[in-house]
């Protein structure tokens, strides 16, 4: 059923197939449906300092580090970029917003799917470039036995954040497996293309406002309509990696 998405993934990265050993989990948007409250504690923060942004714009920086969201706001408001002070200020003051919001809810789906690798033998890394503490502390009582400490990437754990490859090679490096061994979960366009740039097959979710031409643009490999159904065609798919090589 997906045998065509996974050889033209293979055929661009030059790959004789895939063997999933690997599964790189994405947290807001993915895990969390938290992307509305940030888009509104980043609105709130940026807009108090006298900055003009719309909450909508932040859906297109998802996956970026708190830092790299910052600069892209201060070079368009005053030309350069924060200092190292203003990104850990401005940072701490969005994640108060965030906090003092309505507390988010798990993605209808999400522990479904993260129960269905688990069940299979699937390593499960988180790739965030969050650092929050709300929400990564509570993975253990939303998401029990999937996620461990040392397979987790954080925004501090990177130098570049998503689009760029760092946060998923790190993932890959942490579980020990090759790019042609993982599979990436990913709402956000950044996210997808840093885990395509890392070469791990991106799983596309769309649950939030952005096309999904901006994913194909972006390079999934395949892309669900929700958390519900990437869980249920994910069996079909682990079965297709398995089966599906490429003719030399
Ligand atoms: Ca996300």
């Amino acid at each position: 059923m997906f045998e065509t998405q996974i050889l033209n993934f293979c055929q661009s990265k030059h790959y004789k197939g895939i063997m999933p050993r690997a599964a790189l989990i994405d947290m807001d948007g993915t895990l969390y449906d938290s992307m509305g409250n940030h888009a509104r504690a980043w609105h709130r923060m940026i807009t108090e300092l006298g900055i003009e942004a719309t909450p909508e714009e932040f859906y297109l920086y998802e996956g970026r580090t708190g830092a790299s969201t910052i600069n892209i706001l201060f070079q368009r408001a005053y030309g350069r970029d924060a200092t190292p002070d203003e990104v850990k200020e401005l940072y701490h003051r969005k994640t108060v917003y965030f906090s003092e919001l309505p507390a988010v809810k798990p993605m209808p789906g999400a522990l479904e799917l993260m129960n269905l690798f688990k069940d299979m033998g699937i390593i499960r890394v988180l790739v965030t470039g969050s650092g929050q503490r709300t929400l990564i502390d509570r993975l253990e009582a939303d998401f029990p036995g999937i996620f461990t400490p040392e397979l987790m990437i954080c925004g501090n754990d990177v130098i570049h954040g998503k689009p760029h490859p760092e946060p998923f090679i790190k993932a890959m490096q942490r579980a020990r497996v090759s790019p042609s061994a993982a599979i990436a979960v990913e709402n956000a366009p950044l996210g997808v293309e840093s885990a395509c740039r890392a070469g791990a097959f991106p799983v596309a979710v769309t649950t939030g406002p952005i096309p999904v031409k901006c994913f194909e643009d972006a390079g999934a490999g395949i892309i669900f309509s929700s958390m519900p159904e990437a869980a249920r065609q994910m069996p079909v798919l682990l079965l297709d990696m398995l089966t599906t090589r490429l003719e030399s």
